[in-house]
C-alpha cells in the first residue's frame, strides 16, 4: 500500500493509538473476552469506560465544578435545535461565521427572535470584530472554527450573558477557559472520535427557566440526571473517543496540542503566503484557522485546480479537495496529523509549480 496522508475535514484523522486499541476492544473489551460492541452499556466495564472519558474530558479542559460532561447522539446539527428548545426564552444573539452558524441560526429561529452578526457579506472570509453582547438576550452563540470558510476565534469572548460555542472541529485544540462558558458542544469526528458521539459541556445552573415543554430525548437535565444513560449510548465512539483523550493526555494535553497545531499550519500557511500559485481566502492573518486551511490557486492559474488535486492525489495528499460549497482547497490538520504530513503536502505543491 503507498503512503497515504489523511487532510479530510471531518471524520477525519485519529490518532494510531485510538485505531490500535479499539480494534482490540472491538475483539475482547477489557478483559471480558467480549467485544465493545456486543456488551450491555449498563456493564461495569462500560460504565468505567463512560466514568475516566468524563474524567478526562474535566482534566483536560480544566472544567470547574458545576459543569456536566455529556456524550449523546444527534450530531452538533441537533444540537442547533435542542439548544433554544431548552435555554431560549425570547432572544438570543448569533455570530454567523460560516455555513455551520448559520445552521443552527435557522434553528433558534424556530424559537424566538435572533440577533445575529454576519461575515456573510464577503463570503465569511473573515471574523467580525468590535461588535456588542446585547445584556437582554437569554444567550449568545457562536462557532469557534469555521471548518467550511477556514477561519477560527482563538480566544474565548467575554460575553454578559450566558456563552455557548460549537467547538466541533478545534475541541481539544487549544487550552479554554471553560468558566466563560455556559455551554460547548460538537460532534466528535473532527478531532476526537469517529461519527456518532456528540460531546456536551453543560453548567448546570443554565437550566430550567423556560416554560416550554421539552420532549424527554431532548432535554438536557434528563440527559444530565441519567449521565448519558437516558437510552443506549453510542458505546463504541465513546471508547474509541476515551482513547484520544487519553492520548492527547500522554502528548502533554491541550497546551502540546496547541503548538503543535500552531507549529504545523505555519508551515502550510508559509508555503501558501511564498507560492506563485496558491493564495489563502481568509482576509486577515490572525482569523487564519489552524485546524482547516483553506486556499485556492491565484486568478490567473484558475484553470489548474482540477490538475493539481489530480497531482495531490497522486502523491497520496486525500481530501484535499474544498467543500462542495466553496471549491478550491483545504486541509486539515487536526491534532492527530502528524507534521511529516504537512512537509509531504508542502512538497508536493513545489513539486506541481515546477511542473508547469
Ligand atoms: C461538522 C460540523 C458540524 C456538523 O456536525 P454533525 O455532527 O455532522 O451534525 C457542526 N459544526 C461544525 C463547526 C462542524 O465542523
Amino acid at each position: 500500500m503507498k503512503k497515504v496522508h489523511n487532510f479530510y475535514a471531518g471524520p477525519s484523522i485519529l490518532p494510531e493509538f485510538t485505531y490500535q486499541e479499539t480494534i482490540k476492544a472491538i475483539e475482547n473489551f477489557a478483559g471480558t473476552g467480549l467485544s465493545i460492541m456486543s456488551i450491555s452499556h449498563r456493564s461495569k466495564q462500560f460504565e468505567a469506560t463512560l466514568n475516566e472519558a468524563t474524567g478526562l474530558f474535566k482534566k483536560l479542559l480544566n472544567i470547574p465544578d458545576g459543569y456536566s460532561v455529556l456524550f449523546l447522539g444527534g450530531g452538533a446539527s441537533l444540537q442547533f435545535a435542542m439548544i433554544p428548545f431548552n435555554l431560549m426564552i425570547k432572544k438570543a444573539m448569533y455570530l454567523d461565521t460560516g455555513t455551520w452558524s448559520n445552521k443552527a441560526i435557522k434553528e433558534a429561529k424556530l424559537f424566538g427572535d435572533v440577533e445575529v452578526i454576519s461575515s456573510k457579506d464577503k463570503n465569511y472570509s473573515y471574523v467580525p470584530k468590535g461588535f456588542s453582547i446585547p445584556s437582554d438576550a437569554d444567550y449568545f452563540h457562536f462557532t469557534s472554527n469555521n471548518t467550511i470558510a477556514g477561519t477560527e476565534i482563538k480566544h474565548d469572548f467575554d460575553s454578559p450573558i450566558p456563552m455557548i460555542a460549537d467547538m466541533s472541529s478545534d475541541i481539544f485544540s487549544r487550552p479554554v477557559d471553560v468558566s466563560k462558558y455556559a455551554m460547548i458542544y460538537g460532534g466528535a469526528q473532527k478531532n476526537l472520535g469517529p461519527a456518532g458521539v456528540t460531546f456536551v459541556i453543560i453548567k448546570d445552573d443554565i437550566l430550567g427557566k423556560t416554560d416550554r415543554k421539552i420532549p424527554t430525548m431532548l432535554n438536557y437535565q434528563i440527559h444530565i440526571d441519567k449521565g448519558s444513560m437516558f437510552n443506549t449510548p453510542p458505546a463504541m465512539n465513546i471508547f474509541a473517543t476515551l482513547q484520544t483523550l487519553k492520548w492527547i493526555d500522554q502528548q502533554g494535553g491541550v497546551e502540546v496540542m496547541q503548538k503543535m497545531n500552531i507549529e504545523k499550519a505555519q508551515i502550510l500557511y508559509d508555503a501558501i503566503d511564498n507560492s506563485k500559485l496558491f493564495v489563502v481566502k481568509v482576509d486577515n492573518v490572525e482569523d487564519r484557522s489552524l485546524m482547516n486551511i483553506t486556499f485556492v490557486m491565484k486568478e490567473e492559474y484558475k484553470n489548474l485546480e482540477a490538475d493539481f488535486l489530480a497531482f495531490a492525489s497522486e502523491k497520496g495528499m486525500l481530501g484535499v479537495k474544498g467543500h462542495r460549497s466553496v471549491g478550491g482547497f483545504r486541509a486539515s490538520t487536526y491534532n492527530a496529523l502528524p507534521k511529516e504530513s504537512v512537509i509531504a503536502l508542502v512538497e508536493t505543491m513545489k513539486e506541481f509549480e515546477k511542473s508547469i
